[in-house]
């Protein structure tokens, strides 16, 4: 059994996740984990959570 990242880190990533932030610069919402979201359309760090 060398998968890998089984469904442990598949877990472990959905509980992570489900941050939703909104771009202040270009208006865009998505979904971030860490402490300094980026937004993925401008790549702004400009972002508030919602
Ligand atoms: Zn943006």
């Amino acid at each position: 059994m060398c998968s890998g990242a089984g469904p442990i880190d598949v877990e472990l990533a959905e509980r992570l996740k489900g941050k939703k932030y909104k771009c202040k610069k270009c208006g865009a919402t998505f979904e971030a984990v860490g402490k300094h979201p980026m937004c993925p359309t401008c790549e702004s760090e400009d972002v508030v959570e919602v």
